[in-house]
């Protein structure tokens, strides 16, 4: 089947951080959400490296020639990308990043969807009303919960929620989440940091894009919502909208450059010293 998308994106430094160390890319038929961590300039060289890396290996190929494994293959160049770089310089030592990304791919059963993940940022499927989490968070409160020792609600505002179990940037070996879904017209995906799901809640979320059509407003919303909620981390939004072939050609034709790449926001304070911008979190190895 033929299908296009339609993008929104929206990111912001939020109210407590003062630099934005997320990082996303929307391109024709790939979107990437990276989240970086580490003290000083890490977080943000991290996660840039990331969606700069599975650009350059993604985004000039047509959908026929990507698949779950070419997603996964650039998840691996971009994780040693980051180390390569972290070994250059000591204050870039211990920089990681999640990544999550959307793409159109060809498998067996023709033009699907594939999705990765690593780490704690997350994808969700939105359809019919439905809100619907797919990926599954590389955290240590994401073990807990499911260890029935933490509700979802006590998670999202546990002081070692910003602990990650797998990340780009911690070894040579990194685990790759993969899925394949349909690509069902009339889908609506969102990618996002923790720092949207942390503030609100599923409900919260899943209202938003149902009442906001346009993907960019409902983006813009989202993050508005997570600013209003405390914005205590980075917040950043992609919308994937899975539309007909001609929809999303008309869509493309009206936006004036092709890619977008962010991070979006510019430092709130960029006078303060660069050890402000460590957010504390650390990596959490599980053996
Ligand atoms: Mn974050």
């Amino acid at each position: 089947m033929k299908f296009g998308f339609i993008f929104g994106a929206a990111s912001d430094t939020g109210q407590l951080r003062d630099i934005n160390q997320d990082s996303y890319l929307t391109a024709p038929g790939l979107a990437i959400v990276a989240d970086g961590m580490g003290g000083h300039s890490g977080g943000e060289i991290a996660s840039a490296i990331a969606v700069q890396t599975m650009q350059s290996l993604l985004a000039d190929r047509a959908a026929e020639h990507r698949s779950l494994q070419s997603l996964t293959e650039a998840v691996r160049i971009a994780n040693r990308e980051i180390l390569t770089e972290a070994a250059t310089d000591g204050t870039l030592q211990g920089m990681g990043t999640t990544v999550c990304a959307l793409s159109a791919i060809d498998s067996a059963s023709g033009l699907r969807l594939g999705l990765i993940n690593v780490g704690d940022s997350r994808a969700y499927r939105f359809y019919d009303g439905e809100l619907e989490q797919i990926t599954e968070d590389h955290s240590l409160v994401e073990v807990l919960v499911r260890q029935g020792r933490l509700t979802p609600e006590e998670a999202q505002v546990h002081p070692q929620r910003n602990i990650v179990t797998r990340a780009l940037g911690v070894g040579d070996q990194v685990e790759v989440d993969r899925f394949e879904v349909a690509a069902q017209l009339g889908t609506r995906y969102l990618l996002c940091s923790d720092g949207l799901f942390n503030e609100i809640s599923d409900d919260q979320i899943a209202t938003i894009l149902a009442a906001v059509t346009d993907p960019d407003e409902a983006t813009r919303t989202l993050v508005n919502a997570a600013n209003d909620h405390g914005g205590r981390d980075n917040i950043t939004a992609v919308i994937v909208d899975v539309v007909s072939s001609d929809e999303a050609e008309a869509a493309w034709a009206k936006s004036s450059d092709g890619a977008a790449i962010g991070t979006a926001s510019p430092s709130r304070d960029s006078d303060r010293p660069a050890s402000g911008a460590d957010d504390g979190r650390r990596w959490w190895q599980r053996r």
